[in-house]
């Protein structure tokens, strides 16, 4: 029932107010081109968003309304900015410019937290004084390269992540002085040393200066580690009512063994482990199942095993071996799943498929394949995760028909 009312409220959606032709709410929405519809109002972008999932999906099933934002602005709680000077020396911060490594200036974006957009400015304007000199691409002077902000929304807590090209930083401890009485909020200060020309933006080394080196977040009630590098949903607030949504379709009874595909940090698994009798979770990449071990720990969750593999092969394993799988979450990268993984995923013939994307376009690939292996597409929930660009989250819940 509060799902229902907050899913509501949701999709009252407050009418941005337009803007007049000529004159962009961003002044370098041209330069940047992160944002495709910054000055759509907001129910059109649902609108044309919904458009385009509903064509792509059309042959498998109708779908609903798109969750929108009650205020779709600022949503983004991992800001970077590029550090660099003028000819004078002085210094900018800001994005780089589409297809090239030059550096757009950026005070505020529609997108990014307001307290993450503050505290860059801040460090931009302390540098002067600390003779802090900025990165130069050319000649490899300078020492900051980068400053990532990450904000726990439901927690409060704020890291700072200063990427230099060496791990000294002189007057370190006024540094942090001096950026802690600015933003007292700051729960923690990392150096993360990247002396390579590359365009990564963090490096291997790091080093905590102030704090624990790493912040949480709660989200669905669990408590969620995010360190510098750990994956981690950008909007928060849409991050809960897609996963809610995600659980709430899979109509969970408690003694279902659910497998969660591309699990990353063990969000969606970790989020569904109350309402089944056992999670089985597989992702690729080591750092993510390191963090998502912990954050098991963390919230004392027993009946999820987390596995580092590929996808595919996992599931081509269990397939083999005769497994029995009540339930398959999956939340493929952009690309979609593989065709071999969906012929296993039908092998193992779980009663219910619920297919978390990114991309309404391997979706709808994915989709084809999986609903000729005997599913039927039930219904499809858009997410707006990620307003005034095309993105577009979508939840589809599968069942099978045989
Ligand atoms: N479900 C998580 C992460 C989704 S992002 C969440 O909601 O936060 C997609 C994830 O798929 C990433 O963590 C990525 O590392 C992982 N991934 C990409 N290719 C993979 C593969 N071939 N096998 C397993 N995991 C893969």
């Amino acid at each position: 029932m509060a799902d229902n009312k907050r899913i509501k409220k949701q999709t009252t959606i407050k009418k941005t107010a337009e803007q007049p032709k000529s004159k962009s709410r961003c002044p370098v929405f041209k330069k940047c081109g992160a944002c495709q519809m910054i000055d759509t109002p907001y129910e059109q972008q649902l609108r044309k968003k919904h458009a385009h999932v509903a064509e792509l999906l059309k042959p498998y099933c109708k779908v609903e309304s798109f969750i929108g934002m009650e205020k779709p602005e600022h949503y983004r709680c991992k800001v970077h900015s590029v550090f660099t000077h003028d000819r004078k020396g002085n210094p900018l911060s800001g994005i780089y410019r589409e297809g090239s490594h030059e550096v757009v200036p950026v005070d505020s974006c529609l997108l990014e937290d307001e307290k993450a957009d503050a505290i860059i400015a801040s460090i931009r304007g302390m540098l002067k004084s600390f003779k802090i000199k900025t990165y130069d691409e050319d000649n490899g002077f300078g020492l900051l390269r980068h400053v990532l902000i990450r904000i726990g929304k439901n927690t409060g807590e704020i890291m700072v992540v200063l990427v230099t090209v060496s791990p000294i930083f002189p007057s370190k401890n006024n540094f942090v002085k001096a950026l802690l009485k600015e933003h007292p909020e700051i729960t923690t200060i990392v150096i993360n040393v990247n002396d390579k020309q590359t365009s990564m933006i963090l490096g291997d080394k790091e080093k905590a200066i102030y704090g624990p080196g790493f912040i949480y977040d709660i989200c669905c009630g669990m408590k969620f580690k995010i360190s510098p590098k750990s994956f981690y949903q950008v909007n928060p607030i849409q991050q809960e009512v897609l996963y809610k949504k995600a659980i709430e379709m899979a109509d969970l009874k408690g003694d279902e063994v659910a497998l969660d595909c591309y699990s990353g940090v063990g969000t969606i698994g970790l989020i569904a482990s109350p309402h089944v009798k056992e999670v089985i979770s597989v992702e690729v990449n080591k750092d993510a199942v390191k963090d998502a071990i912990l954050n098991a720990k963390i919230n004392e969750v027993k009946n999820i095993t987390f596995y580092q593999n590929d996808a595919t092969v996992f599931m081509q394993q269990m397939a083999d071996s005769g497994d029995k799988v009540d339930l398959v979450f999956m939340d493929p990268p952009r690309a979609g799943s593989t065709p071999e993984f969906i012929g296993s995923l039908i092998t193992l013939a779980p009663k219910k498929v619920v297919y978390i994307s990114c991309s309404p376009d391997s979706l709808a690939n994915d989709l084809k394949l999986i609903t000729k292996g005997g599913y039927k597409a039930e219904k499809a929930i858009p997410v707006d995760m990620f307003p005034f660009t095309r993105g577009c989250e979508t939840v589809v819940l599968l069942t099978k028909t045989n």
